[in-house]
């Protein structure tokens, strides 16, 4: 598979530290609040990442951290404690909130069609962990004591700035607007590894620790959890694009610094979902969640047909116009797939061997989803037997995960239901798309017609067309459909 990563700002093969094996990592969701439709995103494109490199062939463990400690708002050191704010808000206890909201992120993932990683790790479950890390890296001099907490000291890196792609200065986090600049800090980049001291003198959760009771920065978690699940050697760390500076930035900075050898080789990260407005966020404008979508009437899988029709390292805008033509292309697709006959045909082996080294290809090719969702319409093209077909997309499937022979079951199921429920009186059936009172009209315009009362029977045929209902008539019959 071919792959950018930002690391090296280039497609790349992927290779991996033990041949036929991925250790990879997924930085998890902050647990105080809903996930917004652009955060989730993220977890569907790394989730097609995931099922990707299964598909291709290689075992994969996948390691997730859930936030529930700490991460202020700012990205940085400094701003509002989420957790906390998130408490506060509903009069709930830290815990309390991240288990709602871990809860319902699960439940969103799983609408999504989402898969839940091999390990879920909390980051308060692995607290001695980051006094292990924090205390080998006072002891190496990359970290040192200021004001009661723990920092990490940048300028013992020769390269600290991996992800260049931006002015430095820019994301320099003392010269951000309104953000308070730590006084205790040698370097403007320095971080928190460990907070005995912070303006959050309210922080429900703290342990003890050889520098005083507090509590991890948000950083050190990632490393912590990833080196214990994932060892030392991680293939593929994945994240949204707003988490490579600064926090992959300083995972990178502290895992290197103790460990002594490079830490990850691909970093993968999905860029924004936006609005017309702009980078999609909790605060700004509608709080586009997955629940808000259904309570609309929207299919969550259509959100995520939406999402795989372009790349994940293009910003994507979000707008109910550009939903609206994604559900319309993913029910046709259902349609289509639910018209083809499970039992016409054998498999073909050759075709469909042929059709999934091209999916694996076009797939490899740094992740095109768009191209992944291209094969199945070429399959539906293909010469070749429809059993063939259906084998095909149920494969391609395994990795799109659109639920593409479940739904077109249901609706050859519903159609089949809706021609059995089709009125048949005298000899003469009527069939359509499973409304009895069309039906109903349709036997009374033939009934019409037997009496010869033609003015009356051409009169129901024009008010069904002034509802949009065509008429044919077919041996012993008529059939019925919306046009
Ligand atoms: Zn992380």
């Amino acid at each position: 598979m071919y792959l950018y990563n930002s690391a090296t700002h280039k497609k790349e093969e992927f290779k991996t530290h033990t041949p036929g094996h991925v250790e990879m990592y997924t930085c998890g969701p902050t647990v105080y609040h809903f996930a917004h439709i652009g955060n989730l995103r993220s977890y569907i494109m790394e989730d097609v990442l995931e099922k990707y490199l299964r598909y291709a062939g290689y075992d994969v463990n996948r390691v997730m951290n859930i936030t529930d400690v700490g991460h202020l708002t700012s990205d940085a050191d400094e701003g509002e404690d989420k957790m906390l704010k998130g408490a506060k808000r509903e009069h709930k206890t830290v815990m309390e909130i991240a288990q709602f909201y871990t809860d319902a992120f699960f439940d969103d993932c799983r609408k999504l069609n989402i898969k839940t990683p091999d390990v879920v790790q909390p980051a308060t479950g692995l607290i001695d962990d980051y006094i292990r890390i924090v205390s080998k890296l006072l002891d190496t001099g990359y970290a040192y004591l200021a004001g009661g907490n723990v920092y990490f000291d940048t300028s013992k890196l020769s390269r600290y700035y991996v992800f260049n792609d931006h002015d430095e200065e820019d994301l320099a986090v003392g010269v951000r607007e309104g953000v308070e600049e730590d006084t205790n800090k040698r370097n403007k980049n320095d971080f928190v590894l460990w907070f005995t001291k912070s303006k959050f003198e309210d922080q429900a959760l703290k342990w003890d620790s050889p520098w005083g009771v507090g509590y991890p920065g948000w950083h050190i978690e990632c490393s912590g959890i990833s080196m214990k699940y994932n060892g030392e050697y991680l293939d593929l760390h994945c994240g949204g694009v707003d988490n490579a500076f600064p926090h992959h930035t300083n995972e990178i900075a502290q895992s290197e610094s103790y460990l002594g050898h490079p830490w990850c080789s691909h970093w993968f990260h999905v860029h924004h979902l936006n609005t017309n407005d702009g980078k999609m966020s909790k605060s700004k404008g509608e709080f586009l969640t997955v629940s808000l979508l259904e309570s609309k009437g929207y299919d969550p899988l259509a959100y995520r047909y939406f999402c795989l029709q372009s790349h994940y390292r293009k910003a994507l805008v979000f707008s109910y116009e550009n939903l609206d033509n994604a559900v319309a292309a993913y029910n046709k697709l259902v349609g289509r797939i639910a018209a083809l006959k499970p039992e016409d045909g054998d498999v073909d082996q050759a075709v469909f061997d042929e059709y999934k080294a091209k999916f694996l290809q076009q797939m490899g090719n740094d992740l095109n989803t768009s191209m992944g969702v291209t094969s199945i319409f070429d399959v539906l093209k293909a010469k070749t037997s429809d059993a063939t077909k259906l084998a095909l997309i149920g494969d391609f499937d395994r990795v799109l995960s659109l639920s593409l022979l479940e739904k077109a079951a249901a609706k050859r199921a519903e159609d089949a239901k809706a021609a059995q429920a089709a009125k048949t009186e005298g000899g003469y059936t009527v069939t359509g798309e499973g409304d009895p009172a069309i039906d109903a009209l349709v036997m009374q315009r033939y009934e019409a017609k037997k009496a010869k009362n033609f003015a009356e029977a051409d009169r129901i045929r024009d008010e069904l067309k002034a509802q949009g209902i065509e008429i044919t008539d077919v041996k012993g019959g008529a059939s019925w459909k919306r046009v």
